[in-house]
């Protein structure tokens, strides 16, 4: 961003995607609500939430983000609910080790319908189910699986919020680099 970034409101198209009953939903919940229910609520179709984050002293950005159910009849919605994406929360369950794979897939339909290479951050949720379950996902894995598609890795609670907000800022900074990027390059264009 240049420093005369007047009156002008940032604002982005986020989307939340990977398998169902990983968290989707409630990681959403966390952030904007600050709020966790154990009641499983399926999302069907897509949903929208709207969140402005001040992700530097005083640089607001407004996120609209996107919250998609995963159901196979609704596979008719994807290509609108990718279209404008800036930013992606892809999400797996650690707790279940074949939504690590699915997930995977999810990223890829993504790269496939998304024209341009967006930030994206690669979710591991329910870390609080760890010190109970054990670590049945190897870390290591996921990390180079991250490192190789250019993503950051975190774990997250929406249960108990850890890094639930850091993860929203992590994207939100990616976005905001990227297009501040985008701006320069124009400008050098014209
Ligand atoms: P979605 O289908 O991906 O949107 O998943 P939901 O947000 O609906 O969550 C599916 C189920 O997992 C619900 O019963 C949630 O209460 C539960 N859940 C979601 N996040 C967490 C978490 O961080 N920890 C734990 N223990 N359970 C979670
Ligand atoms: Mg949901």
């Amino acid at each position: 961003m240049g420093n005369n970034s007047t009156a002008t409101q940032l604002s982005f198209k986020v989307i939340i995607i990977g398998p169902g009953a990983v968290g989707k939903t409630s990681l959403l919940n966390r952030f904007i609500h600050n709020e966790f229910t154990l009641k499983y609520k399926l999302t069907i179709g897509v949903d929208f939430l709207t969140k402005t984050i001040e992700y530097a002293p005083e640089k607001f950005v407004k996120l609209h983000i996107w919250d998609i159910g995963g159901q196979e009849k609704f596979k008719f919605l994807h290509r609108s609910f990718y279209e404008g994406a800036f930013g992606a929360l892809v999400v797996f369950d650690l707790s279940r080790h074949q939504t690590f794979s699915n997930m995977k897939e999810w990223l890829s339909e993504m790269r496939s319908l998304v024209i341009n290479d967006i930030p994206s951050i690669i979710i591991g949720n329910k870390s609080d189910l760890i010190p109970e379950i054990g670590q049945i996902i190897d870390r290591s894995e996921v990390e180079e699986y991250a490192k190789k598609e250019g993503c950051l890795y975190i774990e997250t609670s929406a249960k108990n919020g850890d890094n639930v907000e850091k993860a929203f800022l992590e994207l939100t900074t990616r976005m905001t680099k990227k297009m501040g990027k985008l701006v320069s390059k124009s400008k050098e264009e014209s």
